[in-house]
């Protein structure tokens, strides 16, 4: 009991610090765009194809704001590829012309890959990609929870093929949030917190086998009911 509970709090500073470095990268990346025509951002890119990467570009570029007029309402009208700038992925990015919902500017936006450094990992991307789809889908009233799980499995399916070490990681960290989230709905309960608590029970009863009992070979107590509850059919 004692070692889980360090083992949890490990996790969670771990992901706490990638979380913050990430925030921190990309404040840096959307700075000082006022007036822009063409925004460039480059990303890493650690394995090709990625459902990961296809998920930080969607995000990246719904975070950006109109150069014009401030809003964040720019909506993507065409995407086409960059050519390949090393025979390391046979695209060297992608590029998205936006045109803002709000004042008709339009904006492209290139995003070019690159290689990672040593500091950067998949997890960080990852990290991004669920802090964000979990944020943006439980604070609707009737999240789209298909969209959301469909979303996330395939890319624990990508980190399976191409990261397996990685994805035990995401498990575990899933794991801790699931048991924050009921010790907050416990003292008291939100709209919001009891959507993330759906959208997440949702994406683990759906995990293949494997991962579903990797989960629940490390939850004990009230988690482990719950997670019992979840997976009756099986
Ligand atoms: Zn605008």
């Amino acid at each position: 009991m004692g070692a889980r509970c360090r083992k949890l709090t490990a996790a969670k500073r771990f992901f706490t610090a990638l979380r913050t470095q990430s925030i921190k990268t990309l404040y840096a990346m959307f700075s000082d765009v006022e007036g822009a025509k063409t925004i460039t951002i480059s990303t890493p890119v650690y394995w090709f194809p990625s459902s990961l990467l296809v998920a930080k570009e969607q995000l990246i570029v719904s975070s950006l704001k109109c150069p014009q007029c401030g809003s964040q309402a720019l909506e993507i009208v065409t995407q086409s590829v960059l050519p390949p700038k090393t025979s390391k992925y046979p695209i060297g990015g992608d590029q998205f012309i936006c045109k803002c919902n709000n004042c008709g500017y339009q904006l492209t936006v290139n995003i070019v890959f690159r290689e990672p450094e040593p500091t950067e990992s998949a997890l960080s991307d990852f990290d991004f990609v669920y802090d964000s789809l979990l944020n943006a889908y439980s604070s609707s009233m009737i999240p789209n929870y298909f969209n959301f799980i469909t979303t996330l499995s395939v890319i624990l399916q990508d980190f399976r093929n191409n990261d397996p070490e990685d994805l035990y990681k995401i498990l575990d960290k899933i794991l801790n949030d699931l048991s924050l989230l009921l010790a907050s709905l416990e003292a008291k309960s939100d709209q919001v917190t009891s959507n993330k608590l759906k959208l997440l029970s949702l994406l683990i009863s759906e995990l293949p086998e494997d991962d579903f009992k990797y989960i629940i070979n490390r939850s004990s107590g009230k988690i482990r009911h719950f997670l019992q509850l979840l997976r009756v059919r099986a």
